[in-house]
């Protein structure tokens, strides 16, 4: 049986790129642009702490967050605990911290964070990376730095450092490189960002309730990426996973507390990680990229100066991720035994025999071959970036989806097949007559 089909059932043990702890709700201050919302009294319980320890199979980045990490030092504790018990894998440790825990509580989370520390160097990292002087130390601190944190950030780093070991670093989150430049090249830092007007606050939380202006759409749902080698073994899960203080599982976007309990993959507390991802790709299958720019898009079409072909074009850009989404939710329900992989390479197939019908019409001016190409390789990578025909394609649809109706057989008795196989039919005629914006941009994608 294919490994991505046995997740759904048994759950695995994941690799993660940047997993994230939400270690508390509780916050001690007030922050106008605050994308949580109001503090809640809420810390991460040890059994939330074991549930995702023992389902890390290695961990590249972990994040700490909150609410305001440094108010629950016995999750910090009981987290360095685990991690060294179970002996996990784990890369480094970032925390960003609001710089006003400067007492009993900080100091504790600062040894905690020495413990974790040590043990990274010592057990996790090589020589390598241990003489490597380009590394930074596997543990950080990081003091929140936004025009709208009343903390004063010398004096929360003066404070850390005395606490801290050398595997500890102490730092101004505003220093941190964005990885872009400014038009004269110069490396743009979180804090050139955050001076420079308020962009990058969500309409979220406090930010949303105070008005403060903000990103229009938000993209807080999208495909979680997984990395995988060539026998479909997964490296890592790419996207950033966040683990709420209740056991929620969400995106690594910041976004409220009442958002993230309304919307999520499921909970630790009631199913593996890896069965919630699996299931979540079917409902969420554009990927990070695709969401961002489909609100850009949704923001360029709000000017009133844009050139009527530009509207045209953005509006065919946001109706082909539209239908991307829509071939691949309801191909899911159709052809629910195929893989995501297998799918995915139907759905491009499909994608691009409705762009040759669709610039046949239009008289856009490229080849059927062009125009196949140029959706495959959008679509699909490697092996399949080659030179396809539309009767190819039908091909290639056709003997994926006879691999879903093997293994429909395989399943079902005779009685639940020929139904199963009518049904598919009947819907197949006024399939894309359904197809409504409203119900597939989701909540994530509004004003
Ligand atoms: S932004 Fe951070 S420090 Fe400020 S209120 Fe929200 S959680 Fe607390």
């Amino acid at each position: 049986m294919n490994k991505e089909l046995d997740w759904e059932k048994v759950g695995i043990s994941l690799p993660y790129y940047n997993l994230m702890l939400e270690v508390t709700r509780k916050c001690n201050l007030t922050c106008s642009h605050c994308m949580r919302g109001d503090p809640q009294n809420l810390d991460m319980s040890d059994e939330i702490l074991e549930k995702i320890f023992g389902q890390v199979e290695q961990i590249y980045h972990l994040s700490l967050t909150g609410g305001e990490p440094f108010l629950a030092p016995h999750v910090i504790e009981k987290m360095v605990d685990i991690i060294i018990e179970k002996k996990i894998r784990l890369g480094r440790c970032t925390t960003v911290d609001n710089g006003t825990i400067l007492n009993d509580l900080g100091i504790r989370c600062v040894k905690a964070l020495n413990r974790l520390a040590d043990y990274i160097y010592n057990y996790v990292w090589n020589d390598e990376t241990r003489n490597d002087p380009e590394e930074s130390p596997p543990v950080s601190i990081s003091i929140s730095n936004s025009i709208f944190h009343k903390n004063d950030i010398q004096k929360a780093i003066d404070f850390y450092k005395t606490y801290a070991n050398r595997h500890v670093k102490v730092d101004d989150q505003g220093e941190w490189e964005t990885g872009l430049k400014d038009k004269h090249g110069n490396v743009l830092r979180n804090k050139d960002l955050k001076r420079n007007g308020t962009q990058w606050v969500k309409k979220e939380g406090r930010a949303k309730d105070n008005n403060i202006k903000n990103s229009k759409y938000m993209s807080g749902t999208y495909l979680v990426e997984l990395m995988m080698d060539d026998n479909k073994n997964t490296i890592c899960v790419d996207t950033g996973i966040q683990v709420c203080a209740n056991g929620n599982v969400v995106m690594e976007e910041p976004l409220s507390f009442e958002t993230m309990d309304k919307i999520n993959m499921g909970n630790v507390l009631e199913e593996p990680v890896s069965c919630m991802i699996y299931k979540w790709n079917w409902i969420e299958p554009l990927k990070y990229n695709e969401v961002a720019l489909y609100c850009h898009n949704m923001t360029m079409m709000e000017n009133p100066n844009l050139s009527e072909q530009k509207r045209i074009d953005i509006e065919s850009g946001n109706t082909y991720l539209d239908l991307k989404k829509y071939l691949f939710v309801e191909g899911h329900k159709d052809y629910p035994y195929l893989t995501h992989e297998e799918l995915a390479i139907c759905v491009a197939a499909e994608l691009a025999l409705m762009m040759c019908e669709k610039f046949q019409d239009t008289g856009h001016g490229m080849s059927e071959t062009e125009i196949i190409e140029k959706i495959i390789r959008m679509e699909l990578t490697g092996e399949y970036a080659t030179k396809f025909t539309k009767a190819d394609l039908k091909r290639s649809i056709d003997k994926i989806t006879a691999r879903n109706f093997e293994r429909a057989w395989q399943k079902m008795n005779i009685i639940d097949y020929i139904k199963y196989v009518s049904k598919l039919r009947a819907n197949a005629e006024n399939q894309i007559d359904t197809l409504s914006g409203d119900k597939l941009r989701g909540y994530v994608y509004e004003k």
